[in-house]
């Protein structure tokens, strides 16, 4: 009988109609939120047991899990226990069954059976009591107990017995749907990058006939993750390339740029000005811009974007800046407040602290086009901020924002106006190319690979509390050079749970007991507006010299005279966070230090490793080391990423990184890459999908990701 072929992701099956499986049967996957066939072959293996040697019972180890094949020769019962004797020939072993009287009924003697256990002895005798076992009849397949036994994630309710149902039904799916499955790719990609086809993969990835089937077929289906991710990127990309922009520049904004960079303080840095010629070319071409600038903390990317935004204005159009957090907003605020202050023009700060009429106005300025720049947190892509000829969106620290809240941010504005603006994100966040391939796929990338002239790296010490009074006596001796310092605690109030010590308290002992001539304040989130940004500008100003402070202030503060950062309870936070810490000392010439403050313990397990054994103490120790080892921040992520695994490191949501079923973006980089390649070559040869024998790629493309992206091509 020929069945008419399908695609993998048309399998929207109920997995009750599957043959053999039923309603009743189907419950257990059900639970699992596993619904249709599609869902049940592509919820993978988490692991595999493997039991592909049977051993002899003779030769048996004690203590270790072994699998074995033979008859059932016996039943013997004592109280609650019954104990089944199988024998292959060379030897016997005693299955323990607890509390299953029935048992027995099911395995009469002559029985032949397959079990996997752990192997223990009894006088002389071998035996097990944690095993699985199968009942084989000869020419029958065994799915629980030979060969690569699959392992499925469950969920804690579900037990053992659940893995073989759960074993069983996949394995029904199988039989009844993998001859049938069509391969979307066509020949040149499967064979350029050596991939199996579907039917293969599907069935190898949960019933494995060995080491290498399964690792073939996991490169097909990784391969497909990325692949389809790639596609997303390529046609939401194609969707900008070829769209016009609404308003192209007139002109190239001679004056306010010339009197922009004649006000600098400083040379721009060769890199600066590489990133500068980009971005103008960018924005004086007719398509709008998509560019990513990437650059370590302190390479001076505000400066980049203020030109940017310097262009825009002086073509007439307005400039969205949006940042993470209100502090830092307000900080754009500020630079921007003086640089064009000269020039007449006046930004405006948008944030959600904004009192009812405050806002009221800012949205009508923003309306009008009276507001040429306006800077804000997320607010800015409220439905009620609505421009009336939005230029240029620049996203700072766009790892804080994400994809989605970037493409968010640009729909807004193309939704409300009918058109792309031009587009720059910037980030410091250092992370390997092939990884920027794969959360920034879609844009251009700049790279500010040098910093200013005259930096010199953070000096950094881990120190333990012990050495607290002499840290305070240094830092006294750095604000009497003129100098400011960061004192940084993890937490605002003291918490039962964590023993941590609460910047607002400490604030007040520092102040009353240690820093009696300086001045010093505490700046944390949960403060008012109007206070926070008093203490940010007089800090700024220098009146301020010690600021007492929660991460309020991890990204982006620019305080150059600061060159103390002292972090409490350092093994508290991320590496991320403490290179970002780290990062707000050492942007001015003077040279900085930055000391990491932790236990007596963790500081040994700094230094010495190898005396200690606890995993979380030992990677926090780890954390603490890399920082002081270097100032590096690919080196930090790359840390980072060992230390804490991919899925933390992104922290998924977040960063708006799809979560892949099986891809795994730090192991599978090579497949990683090799998929961007196909899709890039596949999209030159079709761009937008068009040609009839790619249909079924775009139909498998449009089942994972319209939903996701809701891309529009405008
Ligand atoms: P980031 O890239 O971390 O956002 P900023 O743009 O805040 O860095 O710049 C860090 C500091 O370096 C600021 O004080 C800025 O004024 C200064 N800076 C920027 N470019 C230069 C340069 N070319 N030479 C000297 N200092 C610079
Ligand atoms: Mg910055």
């Amino acid at each position: 009988m020929s069945r008419e072929k399908v695609l993998l992701t048309n399998l929207d099956i109920p997995i009750r109609y599957i043959k053999g499986v039923g309603p009743k049967k189907a419950e257990l996957p059900e639970k699992l939120g596993i619904r249709t066939v599609f869902d049940l072959l592509t919820y993978f293996p988490r692991t595999y047991q493997d039991r592909t040697k049977i051993m002899p019972i003779a030769q048996l180890s004690p203590k270790s899990k072994e699998t074995v094949k033979g008859l059932v020769v016996g039943h013997h019962r004592s109280r609650k226990i019954l104990k089944v004797s199988i024998s292959d020939g060379t030897g016997y072993l005693s299955l323990l069954f607890f509390n299953r009287p029935k048992v027995a009924k099911f395995l009469p003697k002559g029985t032949n059976l397959i079990v996997s256990g752990y192997i223990t002895t009894f006088g002389r005798e071998f035996q097990t009591s944690r095993f699985d076992f199968e009942i084989v009849n000869e020419g029958e397949e065994t799915i629980h107990s030979l060969g690569l036994i699959p392992i499925y994630p469950l969920s804690g309710e579900l037990t053992e017995g659940s893995q073989r149902q759960l074993r069983f039904i996949i394995k029904k799916a199988l039989d009844q749907f993998r001859e049938g499955l069509i391969d979307p790719l066509p020949f040149w990609i499967k064979e350029e990058f050596g991939l199996a086809d579907p039917s293969f993969a599907i069935f190898s990835i949960h019933f494995p006939k060995s080491e290498q089937d399964c690792k073939r077929a996991r490169k097909r289906l990784v391969f497909d993750e990325f692949f389809y991710f790639h596609l997303a990127f390529g046609l939401t990309r194609k969707g900008t390339e070829e769209a016009k922009k609404k308003f192209p520049y007139s002109q190239d904004g001679h004056k306010l740029i010339s009197s922009f960079l004649s006000s600098l303080p400083f040379q721009l840095t060769n890199a600066q000005q590489r990133v500068i010629s980009e971005i103008s070319k960018d924005l004086t071409s007719p398509q709008p811009m998509h560019r990513l600038l990437h650059g370590e903390v302190g390479s001076g990317k505000t400066v980049c974007a203020l030109y940017a935004s310097l262009l825009a204005i002086s073509n007439n159009l307005q400039v969205a800046f949006m940042a993470p957090t209100e502090i830092l907003a307000w900080q754009h605020y500020l630079n921007i407040e003086r640089f064009l202050c000269p020039l007449k023009i006046k930004p405006l700060l948008l944030t959600s602290s904004l009192k009812k009429k405050e806002m009221e106005k800012a949205l009508t300025l923003i309306a009008t086009g009276q507001a040429k720049i306006v800077v804000g947190t997320h607010s800015l892509i409220q439905e009620q901020v609505k421009f009336s000829c939005l230029g240029l969106c620049i996203v700072d620290e766009q790892h804080r924002f994400g994809v989605m809240q970037r493409a968010n941010l640009v729909k807004q504005a193309a939704s409300l106006s009918g058109y792309y603006p031009d587009v720059l994100a910037m980030t410091a966040t250092p992370i390997p190319r092939s990884l920027a391939l794969t959360l920034y796929g879609d844009l251009d990338v700049s790279c500010l690979d040098e910093l200013p002239f005259g930096r010199k790296p953070v000096i950094t010490k881990c120190r333990s509390e012990e050495a607290l009074p002499k840290i305070y006596d240094f830092i006294k001796a750095e604000i009497a050079r003129g100098h400011q310092a960061y004192i940084v605690y993890p937490l605002i109030e003291e918490n039962e749970e964590l023993p941590l010590k609460a910047a607002r308290k400490m604030a007040k002992k520092l102040s009353e007991e240690v820093f009696k001539e300086e001045r010093l304040a505490l700046l944390h989130g949960r403060m008012k507006r109007e206070e926070r940004e008093e203490i940010m500008k007089e800090f700024k100003e220098e009146k301020i010299k010690i600021l007492v402070a929660t991460t309020v202030i991890e990204v982006g503060i620019d305080v150059p005279s600061a060159t103390v950062m002292l972090i409490c309870d350092a093994q508290r936070f991320g590496l991320a966070q403490l290179h970002q810490l780290r990062g707000r000392v050492g942007r001015g010439g003077a040279k900085s230090y930055c000391i990491l403050l932790t236990s007596l313990k963790i500081k040994e397990a700094v230094q010495n490793p190898f005396l200690f054994e606890d995993e979380a103490l030992l990677k926090a120790a780890k954390r603490i080391r890399t920082m002081t080892e270097t100032n590096d921040g690919f080196k930090i992520a790359q840390a980072d990423l060992e230390i804490r695994g991919p899925g933390e490191f992104f922290g998924t949501k977040q960063s708006g990184l799809p979560e892949f079923k099986l891809a795994n973006i730090i192991y599978d980089l090579k497949s990683l890459e090799f998929a961007r390649q196909a899709a890039t070559s596949l999209l030159i040869s079709d761009p937008h999908l068009n040609l009839p024998s790619h249909k079924d790629i775009l139909e498998t493309f449009k089942f994972y990701y319209q939903q996701r992206l809701k891309f529009k091509e405008i």
